[in-house]
């Protein structure tokens, strides 16, 4: 089996200003070690993003966008582009739930978000997951196939080695429905998504491809949820907001790394 990195991203959705940002940053520089497996990504609202890459330490975090517009450039008051990205952050977070739910992101706007992010050197966190009536009806596998069939569509099988995907089950996250999922579903689904992976683009894609697991996740409950075989990371939402529960959520990643 490949051996893939693991990747513990907080989004911090729309909290903390500027000076917020910056203190959180401060703070979980003071707890966080650098370990050579892990990754720690910060996605803070696009407004402090600037200055944070000016304070973050490269070795130790990474920054991600919560968001980004697929064109490049042109009159589209408001967006901000990839583009214009290139240079803050290594990831951007692509098609989250709350995007598709609070914003109308279609299956398109997420594929031709996911393209534009690679097309500027960015790694898009296509985030994948089905809602709670979805899943009452049987719906799940379907939703999946779906939303990664089009979210990949105009990327080439090379250019998967610059994308990671998120499984978020919209009911298991805090803003939404915040039902705990169970470590076998998330197998399943974790499973299924590699296999399509595999129909797609073939076996060694789908190992070398970076899963993250996200919904609600703590430092409570986040070992149970990393020691699912092919979960590589985990998308936090609320507890990434506390940098003690943060910078433990790291070391237990980074517990669960030296063990294996
Ligand atoms: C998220 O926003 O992607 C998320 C998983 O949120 P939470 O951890 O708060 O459920």
């Amino acid at each position: 089996m490949h051996e893939r990195k693991t990747l513990i991203v907080g989004n911090w959705k729309m909290h903390l200003n500027v000076h917020q940002s910056s203190l959180l940053v401060h703070r979980l520089n003071e707890r966080i070690k650098t370990h050579r497996a892990i990754e720690v990504v910060l996605a803070p609202s696009m407004l402090s993003l600037q200055p944070l890459s000016l304070q973050i330490d490269r070795r130790k975090f990474k920054l991600a966008a919560q968001d980004a517009y697929f064109k490049d450039e042109g009159g589209y008051t408001g967006e901000v582009s990839f583009t214009m990205l290139g240079d803050l952050v290594e990831y951007a977070i692509v098609g989250h739930s709350a995007r598709r739910l609070y914003f109308g992101e279609t299956l398109e706007t997420v594929r031709d978000k996911a393209a534009a992010a690679v097309r500027n050197g960015i790694t898009p966190i296509i985030c994948i997951g089905e809602t709670k009536q979805e899943h009452d009806e049987g719906q799940s596998r379907q939703v999946i196939h779906d939303q990664l069939t089009t979210a990949l569509m105009n990327l080439t099988s090379r250019d998967l080695d610059k994308v990671v995907l998120a499984y978020e089950p919209v009911w298991a996250i805090s803003t939404f429905d915040g039902i705990l999922a169970k470590p076998h579903e998330i197998d399943q689904a974790i499973k299924y998504i590699r296999t399509q992976l595999a129909d797609l683009y073939g076996q060694r894609a789908a190992e070398k491809m970076l899963i993250l697991y996200g919904g609600s996740v703590d430092d409570q409950d986040i070992r149970a949820y990393l020691e699912v075989p092919g979960v590589d990371g985990a998308l936090v939402g609320a507890a990434s907001l506390n940098y003690h529960q943060f910078a433990a959520m790291v070391d237990t990643a980074y517990q669960i790394r030296i063990r294996a």
